[in-house]
């Protein structure tokens, strides 16, 4: 069996029309199949809607979370409740075809355990957006270390079952999905495709949340940020040690008249910058140990609709 996993945060305007071209495409593949609906806490008739879609069609679940937890984590709850031997998350505003599924149940029929659907070209999007893609890409790149993550490749992807259990090992709470993907390794694929704009409603995301989820890419991947820190640090000591013997020889040689207020004051200035820029740094590493420390469950989950069909 196929499950395709879908978060869904405020809705209602697409989920019609997104459940009916996926069951259009689904019909023709000739495989048992199944839908898992997350609803990530949302505030318009998204919930409605999908009981309505649970009550006439057999293979709808529903997995209704208390509240908003964030794209990531309704992902992992649906994740939670796929059965399936294969697993596909998608987007629900259509801006993942669901026509490019079957080009990914083929890759995982010549044996891929990932196939990702990587975007030929990103339309829709500003050129600033793009830009920002572009450049977190690279500085992803460089940091990663032996986990790539492929360029213009978002969420949408059919993962085998071995590899979504390895997935769902872990646990963490700070979820950069698309490290965790790549974390976990297999044989994977690229399945190219042009991603459309958005059908209906409005992106959930805004610079903010793109520069945050960067944040998060970086820290949950690699320390060398803290190494940084300690170059950083290193380096300034240095400075300091050579510049210190400069006066002292100078000081000696022609008496002690006091030098300017102006490299004093820029002296004191630039070391108080570093200090508090390499504390933030440390002290978003901390705030991450101590969230994962809590051991708070990743969801809470208000109501389970299992699909009416069984397998
Ligand atoms: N989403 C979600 N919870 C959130 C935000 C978004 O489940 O808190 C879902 C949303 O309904 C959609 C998918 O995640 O199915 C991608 O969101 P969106 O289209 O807003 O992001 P974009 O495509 O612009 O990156
Ligand atoms: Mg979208």
């Amino acid at each position: 069996m196929v499950s395709v996993v879908v978060p869904l945060f405020n809705e209602e305007d697409v989920l019609k029309a997104f459940q009916s071209r996926l069951t259009a495409v689904m019909e023709k593949l000739q495989h048992p199949w199944e839908v898992i609906y997350v609803n990530d806490g949302s505030k318009d008739r998204s919930l409605e809607i999908l009981k309505e879609l649970s009550n006439r069609e057999s293979q709808v679940s529903i997995v209704d979370l208390s509240r908003n937890f964030g794209k990531e984590v309704a992902l992992t709850a649906g994740l939670d409740h796929a059965k399936g031997d294969a697993v596909i998350v998608i987007d629900v505003d259509l801006q993942d075809p669901p026509e490019v599924i079957p080009d990914l149940i083929a890759g995982w029929y010549e044996g891929f355990d990932v196939v990702y659907a990587q975007r030929r070209k990103r339309e829709g999007e500003t050129k600033m957006k793009r830009l920002t893609a572009a450049v977190f890409y690279r500085v992803m790149q460089h940091i990663g270390g032996s986990v790539r993550l492929p360029p213009n490749t978002g969420d949408f992807r059919l993962m085998s079952r071995r590899s979504l259990d390895a997935l769902l090992q872990m646990r963490e709470r700070h979820r950069f999905m698309k490290g965790l993907f790549a974390w976990v390794g297999f044989p994977s694929k690229a399945v190219l495709y042009d991603r459309a704009p958005r059908a209906a409603g409005t992106t959930k995301w805004n610079y903010r949340r793109l520069w945050n989820l960067s944040i998060e890419g970086i820290t949950s991947f690699t320390v060398i940020p803290l190494k940084i820190a300690t170059y950083l640090g290193a380096a300034v000591a240095v400075f300091a040690l050579i510049f210190a013997a400069h006066i002292v020889i100078k000081t000696l040689m022609f008496s002690n008249p006091v030098a300017g207020y102006a490299s004093l004051m820029a002296v004191m200035l630039l070391l108080g910058g570093v200090q508090l820029l390499t504390l933030g740094i440390i002290g978003e590493y901390l705030g991450r140990v101590f969230n994962e420390a809590k051991g708070r469950p990743l969801y809470i989950l208000q109501q389970y609709i299992p699909a009416a069909i069984h397998f």
